[in-house]
């Protein structure tokens, strides 16, 4: 039987992080190991999981809707993944489910300037947001002020992670957004409409000397399209998502990650 990880997420068709795992596998040699998708409706979430071990799995990444869910099932969590409140990555051992949490610090090494003393403001507050207030914090920024389209998940969230809530995007040294706005349509198509949406005009952009965006597809999203045209220092999603997935591999096969040819997999256009 071949050693197997995988990415549980609902829906998870989209994802790119088998090609990108199953690349750094190749790269390390691991021939026996495989990474796959794993479409789980929540309902089988739990049974699913526990299910994994026998069948050849030694961890798996997990993604939206499940990463609060697997933290609750996990017999040991970090400290990163229990105060964020969700985990994304599961480690099998000794009939034990592991939960780490490494989207916060695949964040923090993705940045494109150190977080300490910055001043940034996050958009969002879904699960994202969560983890990067909670990795802003810990690496060191000044303040850490969060926008959100629903103002009460801003407040909540901010409370419980000793950030500060906005009712609208004020300048910051650094921007990060956390929500989904950038997914649907071309830059060229909506260049305010996305920005707008982020409460935020295209001129305003030029308030954020470095912008993230986690937002990932093929292309710029509007967000970093703007900024880039401002002038600023961007990181995009896939950015983010190689960094978080490499640590995550690094946990299973106890072994440093090929992170250049992971960005370089995550970059190319997909098959179909
Ligand atoms: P989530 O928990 O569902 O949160 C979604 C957030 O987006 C909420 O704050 C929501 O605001 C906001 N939002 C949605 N539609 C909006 C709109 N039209 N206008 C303004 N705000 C809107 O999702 P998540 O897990 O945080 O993920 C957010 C994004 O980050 C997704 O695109 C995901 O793919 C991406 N992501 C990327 C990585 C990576 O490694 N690159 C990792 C994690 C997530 P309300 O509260 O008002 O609904």
């Amino acid at each position: 039987m071949s050693t197997r990880l995988g990415v549980l997420g609902w829906p998870v068709g989209h994802s790119r992080s088998p090609r990108i795992h199953n690349a750094a596998l190749a790269a390390l040699g691991l021939d026996g190991w495989r990474y796959q998708l794993l479409p789980v409706p929540p309902h089988l979430f739990a049974e699913t999981v526990r299910g994994l071990p026998g069948s050849g799995f030694v961890g798996a990444n997990v993604t939206i809707p499940h990463k609060r869910a697997a933290l609750a099932l996990a017999d040991e969590a970090s400290e990163a993944a229990r105060e964020i409140g969700a985990a994304n990555t599961l480690t099998f051992v000794d009939g034990a489910i592991a939960a780490e949490n490494t989207d916060a610090p695949g964040l923090i090494q993705a940045l494109p300037a150190p977080a300490e003393g910055m001043r940034v403001l996050v958009l969002g507050a879904g699960g994202s947001a969560r983890a990067a207030v909670w990795a802003l914090r810990e690496a060191g920024a000044s303040e850490v002020l969060v926008w959100n389209r629903t103002a009460q998940r801003a407040k909540e969230l901010a409370g419980a992670l000793g950030a500060v809530a906005v009712e609208r995007p004020q300048p910051a040294d650094l921007l990060v957004n956390c929500t989904s706005v950038g997914l649907e349509l071309q830059p060229s198509a909506t260049r305010d409409r996305p920005l707008n949406q982020l409460g935020l005009t295209f001129d305003q952009i030029a308030g954020y000397p470095y912008v993230v965006d986690l937002v990932y597809r093929s292309g710029l999203t509007p967000l970093l399209a703007a900024a880039r045209s401002h002038g600023a220092r961007t990181v995009d999603g896939l950015d983010v998502l190689v960094a978080q997935g490499a640590l995550s591999l690094e946990l299973w096969v106890q072994r440093p990650a090929p992170r250049e040819l992971m960005l370089r997999a995550a970059r190319e256009p997909p098959d179909d």
